[in-house]
């Protein structure tokens, strides 16, 4: 690969997002992957150096430490709500990888991967086998529940919760992926263009049960035509069924960390659980657990690493239920607390609030 001469710049990233770090390390506490090992090169501003030397022709664009904390990254965006200079850096990770992980560097499992959810037909058949919600809205206004592609066949029941919460959400099942999975993992393009054919697919405002696809999704058709399902039924202000008689169930939350870090998206889910439940936070809550997309599998060891803390603090809380909002904390956190023998259970947020009257504590008194 040839270098510019050092000084002048390749092209790779967008010059506003990239020249906007002014270097003061308030993001570095945020970071989980800095928390994990206190080196600079795994932070976020030790990131955007790196990034700027590729960009400068200062390192090679696949210098082995480049290559390393592309991937070493969980993309969790925790950098941004703390920046005080307003760096963008999710969309600085995505041009990073678009550059960097070209089809032929990709493990085969990443490749297995973009390929199920490219084409609308086969994310179709991974739910064809699955009860997942499906059929025409109620309401007046068009309105649409986008089903997911790993969702619709690992957590059927989510969607069908989140259509018992509001029945005028329509759910066609003939929608694709939403290109999250794409755009985060080096093909923007693609990415960006299958959010576009699903914009098309669905009439209405997309409401979706997963925070990573509806900050992908906003992020290409406006946040106006796109909401996270707490926010979609606390702007309706939807009510849910009373919760069982007896002690209140103690319940913890996951955030999803692009609906948080991307959308702003995080009293909402609280205020819900709080209807249900004695809501109890948890000092991690807001942190990334390791899922990260994509991450859980490309870096095991790594994301294990990340999940400990939460895993300590679910067991410390003795929750009755753990709420998530993302199916990749879903599966995640429920392979963790089964790893631990925790006696919580992972539930998504649709999930718990259908289920509400009849979910009860089982703490030993
Ligand atoms: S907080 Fe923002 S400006 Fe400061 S080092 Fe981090 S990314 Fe750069
Ligand atoms: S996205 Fe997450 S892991 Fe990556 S630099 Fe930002 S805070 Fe750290």
């Amino acid at each position: 690969m040839t270098s510019p001469p050092v000084g002048e710049r390749r092209g790779i990233f967008t010059p506003e997002l990239l020249d906007r770090c002014i270097s003061c390390g308030f993001c570095l506490p945020a970071c989980p992957t800095y928390g994990l090992t206190g080196e600079e090169t795994s932070s976020p501003r030790g990131r955007i150096n790196l990034m700027r030397a590729i960009e400068t022709g200062q390192l090679a664009v696949d210098d082995p430490t480049v290559v390393e904390e592309s991937s070493f990254c969980l993309g969790c965006r925790a950098c941004e709500p703390v920046c005080p200079a307003g760096v963008q850096y999710g969309a600085l990770l995505e041009e990073w990888r678009d550059e960097l992980w070209r089809p032929e560097r990709r493990p085969w499992r990443l490749r297995a991967l973009l390929w199920a959810v490219d084409a609308r037909a086969r994310v179709r058949l991974m739910g064809v086998a699955r009860r997942h919600a499906k059929g025409a809205g109620e309401g007046a206004e068009p309105a649409s529940l986008m089903l997911g592609c790993f969702e619709r066949a690992l957590y059927p029941r989510v969607s069908r919760s989140a259509r018992e919460l509001d029945p005028s959400l329509a759910a066609p099942p003939a929608q694709g992926c939403c290109g999250a999975l794409h755009a985060h993992n080096g093909e923007l393009e693609r990415g960006n263009a299958l959010a576009r054919e699903l914009g098309e697919a669905l009439p209405g405002t997309i409401v979706t049960t997963s925070g990573g696809c509806s900050a992908h999704l906003a992020s290409v058709l406006g946040p106006e035509r796109v909401k996270e399902l707490s926010q979609w039924l606390a702007g309706r202000g939807s009510t849910v069924d009373e919760p069982a008689t007896g002690a209140r169930p103690r319940i913890g939350f996951q955030d999803s960390c692009h609906a948080r870090n991307g959308l702003g998206v995080g009293k909402e889910p609280r205020e819900l659980i709080a209807t249900v439940g004695e809501y109890v936070e948890l000092p991690s809550a807001a942190a990334c657990c390791g899922a990260a997309g994509t991450y859980a599998i490309l870096r095991p060891e790594d994301s294990a690493r990340v999940l400990d803390r939460h895993l300590d603090e679910i067991a410390d809380a003795d929750l009755d239920v753990l709420a998530v909002a993302n199916p990749g904390c879903y599966r995640q956190l429920q392979q963790g607390i089964k790893r631990r023998r925790l006696r919580t259970k992972v539930l998504h947020l649709a999930e718990l609030l259908a289920d509400a009257d009849r979910i009860v504590s089982h703490r030993s008194a």
